[in-house]
């Protein structure tokens, strides 16, 4: 049996000495992240997932989430008690705005507290993580009355909030969206039509929804200029903050699905009984837009729910590798007994692919997030700037590869279990189940590595993935420079990877203009390369940091060797794959295009 424990050591670690959280909680306006605050967050929410969420994950996951036959829908047993909780103890509106009602702490804190609901119980923070995506649409672009109305509910977790973009035709492509938005001439607007696969389109938790709708109005030109956004609550609110009559928004029905069976996955009708009345944010025909903006937060933190769940196969894996004896240890004695399978070398290397992968992603995610912190916050304009184009670079990697780099580690961790990790009670199939989604909601990959080799790499014409590159060799070089043979070592390999992103956005900038459908045939291999590339270097630079600390004394020396284990594995294990990546970008495009579509 393995109880999740969040890794404190280690997020404290990433923070310190990669993320510079004391640099982040320097920034105005985060004067109350202090060194206590910080530590007692991350304690009490540590005991909140281990505790509350960590205990209802398997259970979620048999029972599900249910409709009834009057249009409810029952989450399962304990959800809506550990919602209320999550909220009463704050934890809803950690990172929001003081103006709000919410703490207003750093994005770098909120990141590692996100990770522990993601490792607990990822089905559970589903309601809130798409509560602060509504959140964020509203703060940015809505008006004071809108903001003054919902934004304080919200905040508290005392009213949830969906997002409602996907339509059947409309998925990847949201210039396809059907839904109508009739003005109403008082200022308010009727919205008609369905939405699909809306997340907590309806629960028990809370008295109210407040959905945030795609729609066009009568007049909108086509595709992707044609989309508004509208706030659509399932209650109407009265001008004194009460609860009025019920909108005409139902939750028809909810999927069936492979996995986060405790998050209810809502179809959503609007306007079958006369109309749902919805709020326009901001301007019509820019919703998209207002999207765009909110996005770099959501696909940050579906990147994170691979970082979550890939810690939580690891934890488990690591538990069952440690109880279960089979087979021999190899290279024993004659007449030895039976040993644990951790003592078996191949199981060494899934756990050590499962570690060093995990704490590779975590590394760049946590990295990225102390520049989303900067780029809002710095207090020169350069700095913000610089850390913006950063973060504008690094989400696409942190979405896209944390969610397939879990897929792999998912699957290594029921590997680990033998036939037991394919059997449900142990547990190691939920998590394979849960990750699937992540590579899919809030863009595929294959969306997030078209916007990677065009709007992040050749649009600039490779600029920042240079300045990104650069970055790296510094580290490689220092590695490369170090009397210490394990820095040394991972510094050569490190320096190969960055040979080959170099190699590979070379060519991605000219191809993607005239080659493009070459260029998009390799667009997930060129994102998954940075992947691996930025994760050794991450890696690296915690291995100079644990280097210095053994060397001063500092520290717990076998955390500490431990990190440079790891790095120089990732290093000498992985980090080889770059080359090939590298090669596939640049060779393989033609091929993967050539055959006809009737040829499949
Ligand atoms: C459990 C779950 C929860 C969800 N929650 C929400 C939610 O809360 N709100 C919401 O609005 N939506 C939600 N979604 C919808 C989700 O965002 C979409 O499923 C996703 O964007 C993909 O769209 P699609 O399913 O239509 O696939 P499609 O767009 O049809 O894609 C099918 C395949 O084609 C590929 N593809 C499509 N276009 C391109 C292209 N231009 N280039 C390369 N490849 C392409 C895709 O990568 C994919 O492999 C959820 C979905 C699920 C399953």
């Amino acid at each position: 049996m393995s109880i999740y424990h969040a890794p404190l050591a280690e997020m404290r670690f990433v923070l310190d000495e990669l993320a510079g959280l004391d640099q982040v909680a320097g920034l105005p306006g985060f004067e109350e992240a202090t060194p206590d605050v910080v530590t007692a967050i991350l304690d009490e929410a540590a005991k909140f997932a281990t505790n509350v969420l960590d205990p209802l994950n398997a259970g979620g996951d048999r029972e599900g989430a249910q409709r009834l036959p009057d249009g409810t829908v029952k989450t399962p047993a304990g959800f809506k008690d550990a919602y209320r909780q999550f909220c009463d103890n704050g934890w809803n509106g950690l990172i929001k705005s003081t103006e709000y009602g919410g703490q207003g702490l750093p994005h770098l804190l909120g990141t590692a507290v996100e990770e522990m609901w993601h490792s607990s119980n990822l089905a559970f923070n589903l309601c809130a993580m798409l509560t602060q995506g509504a959140i964020e649409a509203i703060a940015l672009r809505g008006s004071k009355a809108l903001k003054d109305r919902y934004l304080p509910n919200m905040v508290a977790g005392t009213w949830t909030g969906t997002m409602n973009l996907t339509e059947p035709q409309a998925g990847s492509d949201l210039a396809a969206v059907r839904a109508r938005a009739v003005p109403q001439g008082d200022g308010t607007y009727q919205l008609f039509g369905q939405k699909i696969f809306i997340t907590y389109g309806e629960h028990d938790y809370t008295e109210n929804i407040i959905h945030l709708v795609l729609a066009r109005t009568p007049d909108a030109p086509e595709g992707v200029k044609g989309i508004s956004l509208f706030v659509v609550p399932k209650f109407l609110v009265n001008a004194d903050g009460s609860l009025g009559a019920r909108n005409d928004v139902q939750c028809v029905s909810l999927e069936h699905k492979l996995g986060i069976h405790a998050s209810p996955t809502a179809i959503m009708a609007y306007g079958d009984h006369g109309g749902a009345i919805g709020y326009l944010v901001g301007e019509e025909n820019r919703g998209l837009e207002y999207m765009f903006i909110m996005m770099n937060l959501a696909r940050f933190s579906v990147g994170m729910e691979g970082v979550g769940i890939s810690e939580r196969a690891y934890q488990r894996a690591v538990a069952y590798a440690k109880e279960r004896t089979q087979g021999k240890p190899v290279g024993a004695e004659k007449g030895a007994t039976g040993a644990k399978i951790i003592e078996h070398p191949d199981i060494r290397r899934m756990l050590m692919t499962m570690r060093a992968q995990t704490e590779a992603m975590r590394a760049v995610a946590y990295v990225t997030s102390a520049a989303m912190d900067n780029a809002h916050r710095h207090p020169d304009a350069e700095a913000r700037k610089r850390h913006q184009a950063f973060v504008d670079f690094m989400i696409p990697i942190v979405k896209g590869c944390s969610t397939e780099t879990a897929q792999e580690i998912a699957s290594l961790g029921i590997q680990v279990h033998g036939g037991m990790g394919f059997i449900e009670e142990t547990g190691a199939a939920q998590h394979f189940r849960d990750a699937r989604i992540t590579t899919i909601y809030e863009g595929t990959t294959g969306i997030q590595a078209n916007d990677f080799i065009g709007r992040k790499t050749a649009r600039d014409g490779g600029a920042v993935a240079r300045v990104v590159a650069d970055e790296m060799d510094k580290v490689a070089q220092e590695l490369a420079r170090h009397g210490e043979p394990n820095l040394k070592a991972i510094g050569a390999r490190l320096a190969e990877g960055v040979a080959a992103v170099r190699a590979a956005a070379a060519w991605i900038v000219p191809a993607n203009g005239a080659n493009p459908r070459a260029a998009h045939a390799v667009a997930v291999p060129y994102l998954m390369l940075w992947g691996l590339v930025t994760g050794g270097w991450q890696l690296g630079r915690g291995a100079l940091a644990a280097q210095k600390h053994l060397s001063t004394g500092i520290g717990d020396a076998r955390f500490l060797v431990a990190k440079i284990q790891t790095a120089r594995f990732y290093a000498e294990a992985l980090l080889p794959k770059a080359a090939g990546l590298a090669q596939a970008v640049t060779a393989s495009g033609d091929a993967t295009v050539a055959l006809p579509a009737e040829q499949f």
